[in-house]
Parts: structure tokens; C-alpha cells; sequence
């Protein structure tokens, strides 16, 4: 059994111009202490799938599909069962740190509430506990800094306190959206060096653009698009031998390998091309690949790619 198995996910918005259909039957697993990727453009749906899984999206969006954390249906369960998982085994990281933190609240505080809500203990050992979680994520003089306020925190700091609220409770998951977007090259490499430290007995869904973090951090890549995913490979795998032709297109359009961007332009998820989502930009594209919904397709090393020139 998959920590986390997600099967067939369709999240839908309604809005005034048509439905806007986010993911379109994604399925994916996390292994326990695996620490998987998800990678793609801007409105791909990579965020409002981390959404869903911790049952955050806004209550006009229309979920199907099935999301089990250690066997029990997220999905099904209700608000009050969902706030047991949520911030105590299934954590969220949410982008932008200066957004989530409270401003008129020192980060000490903000974070011993995270302990005291999980946790019996007293205020005094919860304040002591803060101090530790400061130092793990590598906050010097943490009991001094645990009285500052968000503003006086850098950006890269911000990240790190965000990272100790999300550890407060000793969560077996973390979805971790975007939380090196925004930092300079050198502040990014010692974050993801401390999410890669903290994660190393724990799950994670680590979302993001920056394919160079999640190589550095994840054991596998999965390659989302239109709200499908496309690709899923081991990280070397992925990166060395992509198989897709978006996945190749993505990785050449990197400023390290060519900058050769993909023409053309993501689709619209209310009107999205018939077939393969990304067939109007595919230089592969065959008529089959206008008129059906490529299946995914079982490739060896436990790669899946959704694509008809394998199948
Ligand atoms: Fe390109 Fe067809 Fe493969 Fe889609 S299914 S990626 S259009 S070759």
C-alpha cells in the first residue's frame, strides 16, 4: 500500500466563461520516504492538486476521483476528521512565506501555536520546542530570533520558519508548493539543501517549476500538463532519457540546456484541444493523436508516459 495513492482526480471550478477543469484523472502514489516531484508550467494544476489532497480548494470546486492517505479515502472523510490529518500527519507548505506568516505575530509565537495545537505540551515546553525547531532548520541565536516579527526575517529565513511550522508536528507528509520560489541562487541552494535534510525520514510532494531543486531533492519526477500527468521516471531517469515529448521540451527550454523554449502556448482549461492535451504544440503529433486521449502507457524501471508514440 502506496503512503499516498491518488486515482482519477478531476477538480472542476464553474465560473461565469465555462468550467475550468484544473486536473483531468490524475493518478499518482508516494511511497513512505519517498520524496516525489511535480513538475510543469504555470496553470499546469500542480498547486490545485496539492490543494486537494489537504482538502483546501475553495467550496465551488467539484472533486472526483480518490485520494487515500495510509489506506483511508481523504475525500470521504469529514471536516472534523480532515483536521486531524491536516497540519498534524499531512502537512502543506504554502508559497510565499511573507503571505502565510502574520505580520503582528513574532515567528515564536506563530510557531508554538503549530506545537500546541498538536501536541500536550505546557506553554513553557512548547516555547522550548519552537527554539528547537528553530535551530533544526538552522535559525542561529533561535530564542532571540523566536521574539522577531515576520519583517524582520529575510526571505530565505521566512522559508526556514515556514519549514519549522511544518515539522511542529511531526508530520509523515509535507507538500512543499513553490517554497524556493522568489530566493536568490544561494538562499535556494541551502533551503532545498534543509528541506532535503528534514525530509529524509518523511514523504513529500514537492511542487515546482525549478526542475534543478527537485533534481537535487526528489526521488522521482512526475511531469504534469493541462492538468494530466504526462511523464513519471526515477530523477536520473527523467532527466538523462525523457521520454515525453513536453518532458523533453520543458527540459531543453532551460536556461542550462539551450533555452530553446516550446512554441506555442499551454491550452486553455475550459477549452481543451480534443485528444492529446498537447498535441497543437507537439512536432510528433499524429492524426490518432488530435481525435484520442493517449493512454498511460507501463515502460520498464516503473517509468510511465502518456504518449501514443509508445504505445
Ligand atoms: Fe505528441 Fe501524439 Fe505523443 Fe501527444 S500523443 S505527445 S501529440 S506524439
Amino acid at each position: 500500500m502506496s503512503h499516498l495513492e491518488i486515482s482519477n482526480l478531476r477538480v472542476r471550478f464553474p465560473t461565469d466563461d465555462g468550467v475550468v477543469r484544473v486536473t483531468n484523472g490524475v493518478d499518482l502514489d508516494i511511497e513512505e520516504g519517498e520524496n516525489l516531484g511535480l513538475i510543469g508550467e504555470s496553470g499546469s494544476g500542480k498547486t490545485v492538486l496539492g490543494m486537494a489532497i489537504v482538502r483546501l480548494l475553495p467550496g465551488d470546486a467539484k472533486i472526483e476521483g480518490t485520494i487515500r492517505f495510509n489506506g483511508r479515502d481523504l475525500l470521504s472523510l469529514n471536516e472534523a476528521e480532515m483536521r486531524s490529518i491536516r497540519g498534524r500527519e499531512i502537512v502543506m507548505i504554502l508559497q510565499n512565506p511573507t503571505n502565510s506568516l502574520n505580520p503582528v505575530l513574532t515567528i515564536g509565537s506563530q510557531i508554538e501555536e503549530a506545537v500546541r495545537l498538536h501536541s500536550e505540551l505546557d506553554k513553557e515546553r512548547a516555547k522550548k520546542k519552537v527554539v528547537e525547531l528553530l535551530e533544526e532548520v538552522g535559525i542561529r541565536s533561535a530564542a532571540r530570533r523566536a521574539k522577531e516579527y515576520p519583517h524582520q526575517f529575510s526571505g530565505g529565513m521566512k522559508e526556514r520558519a515556514m519549514i519549522a511550522m511544518a515539522l511542529a508536528s511531526d508530520p509523515s507528509l509535507i507538500i512543499a508548493d513553490e517554497p524556493t520560489k522568489g530566493l536568490d541562487v544561494t538562499i535556494k541552494r541551502r533551503v532545498v539543501k534543509l528541506i532535503k535534510e528534514v525530509t529524509k525520514t518523511k514523504s513529500m510532494l514537492f511542487i515546482t517549476h525549478d526542475l534543478g531543486s527537485a533534481a537535487e531533492i526528489c526521488d522521482r519526477i512526475a511531469v504534469m500538463y493541462a492538468g494530466e500527468i504526462l511523464e513519471i521516471a526515477g530523477t536520473e531517469d527523467l532527466l538523462n532519457d525523457p521520454l515525453h515529448p513536453y518532458t523533453k521540451g520543458f527540459l531543453d527550454s532551460l536556461p542550462s540546456r539551450g533555452l530553446k523554449p516550446i512554441p506555442g502556448m499551454g491550452p486553455s482549461l475550459i477549452d481543451l484541444p480534443s485528444g492529446c492535451k498537447f498535441h497543437p504544440r507537439c512536432d510528433r503529433a499524429m492524426k490518432l493523436c488530435k481525435r484520442e486521449d493517449p493512454p498511460m502507457i507501463q515502460k520498464e524501471n516503473g517509468r510511465r508516459v502518456r504518449c501514443f508514440q509508445y504505445a
